[in-house]
């Protein structure tokens, strides 16, 4: 402020790191941001932020920012810098070639949980009416496609069941692979603030996480199961509900279907999944899991709130449902204080879910196959829609190396680096004729991309993010984008030159049409948002200003019914052995944001520069490992160097890093293993082994 001087106006925006979807005030000196202030006025903050959404925006203007269209014809050739309109003709001009010469189907897109739902909505438009396939997928494909599955399959609707503020009403909060100081702070705060009023805390988690460290806890217990297990104690924590006469039966019985209950009650109840039984799986003592078992469903009010540790999984999805299973059966679902709460990582990733994104649904969850949903798309649209499902990122790289699949539109999505198995990744880029990348700065993806066009940040655009309470908040451009373009734009103009028109004059036009597609989003225009400030959906003719509370009657699923899930569990075969004693888990720091390539481009890399691998002392010892040392990690799938920090907070046999930082390559060793049903890569769990090398 001193050095900018004082703002001369200010613009309401929404942070576009984390899923908590922070209001503040952009302050303005012309088109510069002065500072950005936290705004009181936003429903999911009420005036308070983090170090990201506070002070970490200064990579909108960083000097590494791509500020011209570039294209080449091969990637071992040099960037040459075009005009908007030569580099848009080149990018259609060869998907159509690939097309005529590959056919419909070799060609697809990524669409980006950190782009806003209009952006979101015109990428998988354009990839069903202009590509004329399924062919797109979203980065959320490897964090929370779980949680779409999962939930829609148990609860009817594919997402979390409360607002933020609901914690506060709550008497226990069950923390699952999840960290919410950390990835999401200012929840992680309003959590704190709750737990020191008296509520219980439940952490399950393979490390020691600072909200147990929360001064004045009334109640607190940490389930330090072994990573690759969470379904194992789950099921252990429903039999004990179960077994000890604590379900809610009234609940069951008014509000869940009775067959599905039926079976699963037999299931659940099978002295296999007891904790006596699921100690030596989980780790953890079978006297902790009945305590927890029971504090959570004798509390008034409990809720549950997760994270990757859930659905990173090769069971993530049958994990999701198991946590529905344990809410249902305990009543904790449909009022204040409950519910079951996936704390989505990027600003967006309920958005890019909920606007059709997945290569099986249209926006809404509808699914592609649905020929009376299809019918309306394509009354709007113009075209046939395809109603087979499309390839996920995995297949699509898959075949690429296969020769068919020949190229691929990826906007704001660093694949090389977020995606596991790097070297799979990277052969599958280099097999594609044509990658054209739409992103902010030259990342890794863009090393072997053909066309490159600038993307533009939060602060150089209009649109909506959805947080991970379903609240759909307005993202209000306060500077003109660098490179000239918005991104919905870009994809506006692509899909003209590919020749399936699009008009639209503001992304106001794009959400009306969203909103005459989509049910859960019918009442929802950019007027009413400017009216209530945000809305949280669904947001239809039965609930005029959004739904706040999930399922407070019915469930939107067969007659109404919630339904019960069968969760077998079924081990990794991601295990430890001999030459690969040792399991990796990984998670994120405060100050850092998931792959960095923003927060490293600002003060934020001051507080944290590198990733660094937690060991316990015991495994320390074992292998004369002090703080400080470096250390050679190798898996199954690759190799890598951190630095070593020997740390109480773990396990033994468990280590731990974040993935902030490109050098440090964490995707470089995680392997191919993916969830059954999702394809969400199973990030959680990697065997090493860690031995002490020469500085790098
Ligand atoms: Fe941004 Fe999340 Fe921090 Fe809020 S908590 S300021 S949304 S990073």
């Amino acid at each position: 402020v001193i050095e900018m001087g004082q703002p001369e106006h200010s613009v309401v925006t929404t942070c576009a790191y984390c899923g908590v979807g922070c209001s503040f005030k952009a302050e303005m000196k012309g088109d510069q941001v002065v500072r950005m202030v936290p705004y009181k006025g936003g429903e999911a903050n009420h005036g308070h932020s983090c170090v990201k959404g506070r002070f970490a925006f200064g990579y909108a203007t960083h000097k590494d920012r791509i500020r011209a269209p570039m294209i080449r014809d091969s990637i071992d050739q040099p960037w040459k810098e075009v005009s908007w309109e030569e580099a848009i003709g080149f990018a259609a001009r060869r998907l159509k070639e690939i097309q005529a010469e590959h056919g419909r189907e070799s060609i697809g897109g990524i669409t980006s949980s950190r782009c806003t739902n209009e952006e979101t909505y015109l990428v998988q438009k354009l990839i069903r009416a202009g590509f004329g396939n399924n062919n797109t997928d979203t980065c959320a494909r490897v964090c929370h496609s779980p949680t779409g599955y999962g939930l829609k399959q148990t609860l009817g609707e594919s997402a979390g069941t409360q607002t933020f503020d609901s914690v506060m009403q709550s008497d226990c909060v069950l923390v699952i692979g999840a960290n919410p100081t950390d990835a999401h702070p200012v929840f992680g705060s309003l959590m704190r603030r709750r737990l020191r009023e008296g509520a219980s805390l439940i952490v399950a988690d393979p490390r020691h996480i600072d909200l147990l460290d929360t001064p004045h806890l009334n109640d607190s217990m940490h389930l330090p199961l072994r990573p690759g297990t969470n379904v194992a104690l789950v099921n252990a924590l429903a039999h004990v509900v179960v077994t000890e006469g604590l379900e809610d039966k009234e609940f069951i019985a008014s509000r869940c279907e009775g067959d599905a209950y039926s079976k699963w009650r037999d299931f659940i109840s099978d002295e296999r999944h007891s904790p006596e039984h699921m100690e030596a799986v989980t780790g953890v003592a079978a006297a902790d899991i009945r305590q927890a078992a029971r504090t959570y469903a004798t509390a008034g009010n409990a809720a549950i709130y997760y994270g990757l540790g859930v659905t990173e999984h090769s069971q993530g999805s049958t994990m999701v449902m198991g946590i529905a299973n344990l809410a249902l059966a305990t009543g904790n679902i449909g009022r204040e204080g409950v519910g079951v709460n996936p704390l989505r990582g990027q600003n967006n990733v309920q958005g890019s879910c909920d606007m059709g994104s997945f290569p099986h649904e249209l926006p809404g969850y509808q699914h592609v196959a649905d020929p009376v949903a299809r019918g309306r798309f394509e009354a709007v649209w113009g075209v046939e829609i395809d109603h087979e499902p499309g390839l996920r990122i995995p297949n699509m790289f898959d075949a690429a190396i296969a020769g068919q699949f020949r190229a691929m539109y990826v906007q704001g999505e660093d694949i090389a680096q977020s995606d596991p198995n790097t070297q799979h990744v990277e052969q599958a880029l280099r097999a594609l004729d044509c990658l054209i990348v739409q992103d902010i700065f030259l990342n890794e993806t863009a090393k072997f991309a053909h066309v490159l066009l600038p993307g533009s940040t939060f602060l150089e655009k209009n649109g909506t993010f959805t947080n991970a309470e379903r609240r759909i908040n307005r993202v209000r451009k306060v500077m003109p984008p660098i490179a000239g373009k918005e991104d919905w734009e870009v994809t506006v103009e692509l899909s003209n030159a590919l020749g399936y028109p699009m008009n639209y004059s503001h992304p106001s036009e794009i959400m009306d049409e969203i909103a005459s597609l989509t049910p859960s989003f019918k009442n929802v225009s950019y007027e009413k948002l400017e009216q209530e400030g945000s809305l949280q959906w669904p947001c239809n003719d039965e609930h005029p200003v959004g739904s706040p509370i999930m399922h407070v009657e019915n469930f939107p699923i067969g007659d109404g019914k919630a339904h019960f899930a069968i969760t077998e569990f079924v081990a990794t075969t991601e295990r430890s052995s001999r030459r690969y004693p040792l399991l990796l888990t990984t998670g994120r720091i405060l100050s850092q944001y998931n792959v960095g390539a923003q927060t490293r481009r600002t003060d934020n890399q001051a507080w944290h520069d590198e990733d660094i691998l937690e060991v316990h002392p015991h495994d320390a010892e074992e292998r004369g490992i002090k703080d400080g040392d470096w250390l050679g990690i190798s898996s199954r799938a690759g190799h890598t160097v951190l630095r070593a920090l020997v740390s109480e907070r773990m396990q033994p046999g468990v280590v731990y890093t974040t993935f902030h930082h490109p050098h440090s390559g964490a995707n470089v060793i995680t392997t191919d293993n993916s969830d059954w049903a999702t394809n969400c890569p199973e990030y959680k769990v990697t065997a090493v082994q860690v031995e002490k090398v020469t500085q790098p």
